[in-house]
């Protein structure tokens, strides 16, 4: 059997993490079998798809590296096929008509609740006469389409997850809704768990791979594959994403779509690399890897049933060592936007001679992109406030001196080069008969306006090629000299 498998993605928000571990595991698996992954956009709720949504999930799927082998197809295009379905299901006297007002359901549903029962419809219009049909009709009363779900049947399978199966078809609710109201012959809008399974059939997926929360679908779309003879896939439900405390992650957690990870300053490459490890784990219990290296090792014995904690520890520590890795030429475009949007005037076309050096500088320091804002701000504007600490070193016996004195050196030799800042250092450490750490400390108070910061020489060689280091010192001579 060839493997196929689908991410179904409703354009109903931005791409969830939760869609898209299940897009990982899809993935991996396609890719482990030699199968195939299929994009399918489940956009036949009218009011709440979004087209913007669909642009975000189909972008956030490529940007993780999701590449998909058929696709992306929209439901919205396909609803013929399954109204053509829902005839064939009328025809077998499979489904029927009901009639009930949406004020008759919400009373037998009461009536339930009041006698302590759970809601479910009573199956009463599954044996109208056709007297009564008529006189539906002739009111104009509206119909949806139930598909007869046989109260004595227990369906099983066996989950690829989570083992064996089994529901009773009597708590599935009763005979459920396949198609909105319409009038007359007409049949409404096909609804979630009949067009799925029209779709997976047509599209010959084999394995559903699909978050733990639709485990109460399968039961019914198991009956549906029945009743129009079409041959069961496989399925496989994934355990849901858990926040810290053990809750199901949700907007409350602060980061629920791709976009909200990606712009706090997570790679694509690790936050691919951490969703394969939410649910499942290695053989080996390694930890790092591209999706490909999953791919190899990826099987269902290794997914968890339990629901997985979201360690944002380790989404770090995974991150943090993808930017180490990064050479600068790589590193710089990823640091760009988040330099711009903090209104730094860093140009990557025109100021490569100091923004590459800045990049592999604070490359190793990095844990999230956006940690870069932060190191960079020494380099951002021509002068910095000096800070309380600064301000006693520079105010030290003998900083004045020293500062001069380097502004005399660099005169004569500009650190244009790390090179050039050690041996300006060396010089007038020994000129003035001082300690080289004095020297240093001085540096960095004049030069980053803080006590704190990223290395030293490499940072001034920056400075320089920036063109701020003499005017940083010039001021700092001046706070020196008060
Ligand atoms: N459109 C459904 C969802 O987004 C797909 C569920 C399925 O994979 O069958 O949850």
């Amino acid at each position: 059997m060839s493997v196929r498998v689908r991410i179904a993605p409703s354009p109903t928000g931005n791409l969830h993490i939760g869609t898209a571990r299940t897009a990982v595991f899809n993935w991996l698996f396609a890719r482990n079998q030699g199968g195939q992954f299929l994009l399918r956009i489940e956009d036949t709720d009218l009011e709440r798809s979004k087209p913007e949504y669909t642009d975000n999930i189909v972008e956030g799927l490529k940007w993780l590296g999701m590449d998909w082998d058929e696709g992306p197809f929209y439901q919205s295009q396909r609803l013929d096929l399954y109204r053509e379905k829902v005839q064939v299901l009328l025809d077998k006297g499979l489904a029927y008509r009901a009639y009930e007002t949406p004020e008759e359901l919400s009373a037998m549903r009461e009536a339930q609740q009041a006698r302590k029962q759970a809601p479910r419809y009573n199956n009463q219009h599954r044996t109208l006469t056709p007297e009564q049909i008529e006189s539906f009709e002739a009111a104009g009363r509206p119909a949806v389409i139930r598909f007869k779900i046989d109260d004595e049947r227990e369906i099983k399978w066996h989950d690829l997850v989570r083992g064996p199966v089994s529901w009773k078809g009597q708590d599935l609710g009763g005979d459920m809704v396949i198609a909105r109201a319409s009038s007359g012959s007409d049949v409404g809008q096909p609804l979630y768990n009949f067009v799925v399974v029209v779709d997976d059939a047509d599209m010959a997926i084999s394995h559903v791979i699909r978050g733990e929360d639709h485990v109460g679908n399968t039961p019914k779309q198991i009956l549906l594959y029945e009743a129009l003879g079409f041959t069961v896939p496989e399925f496989a439900h994934t355990p849901l994403i858990l926040n810290e405390q053990g809750a199901k992650l949700s907007k409350r957690d602060g980061v629920t779509s791709v976009n909200d990870f990606r712009e706090m300053g997570f790679t694509a490459e690790a936050l691919s690399n951490y969703m394969t490890l939410l649910g499942w784990s290695a053989p080996d219990a390694q930890e790092l890897f591209s999706l490909e290296e999953a791919a190899k090792l990826f099987s269902f014995d290794r997914v968890n049933k339990a629901g997985a904690k979201f360690d944002w520890d380790k989404l770090d520590w995974i991150n943090s060592q993808y930017l180490h890795e990064q050479p600068a030429a790589e590193l710089l475009p990823m640091l760009m936007p988040y330099w711009q949007a903090a209104g730094y005037d860093f140009d990557a076309d025109t100021d490569k001679d100091w923004l590459l050096p800045l990049a592999a500088m604070i490359g190793p320091s990095l844990t999230r992109l956006k940690d870069c804002v932060e190191l960079g701000h020494f380099f951002a504007t021509p002068t910095m406030a000096f800070s309380e600490k600064a301000k006693d070193q520079l105010t030290q016996a003998g900083v004045a001196e020293a500062i001069e004195a380097v502004i005399a050196a660099i005169g004569e030799t500009p650190v244009n080069e790390p090179a050039d800042a050690k041996s300006v250092i060396n010089q007038v450490t020994k000129s003035l008969g001082v300690k080289k750490g004095l020297i240093m400390r001085s540096l960095r108070a004049a030069l980053m306006g803080d006590m704190q910061g990223p290395d030293l020489v490499e940072s001034w060689v920056i400075l320089h090629r920036r063109g701020f280091d003499q005017q940083r010192l010039a001021e700092a001579a001046a706070v020196a000299a008060s």
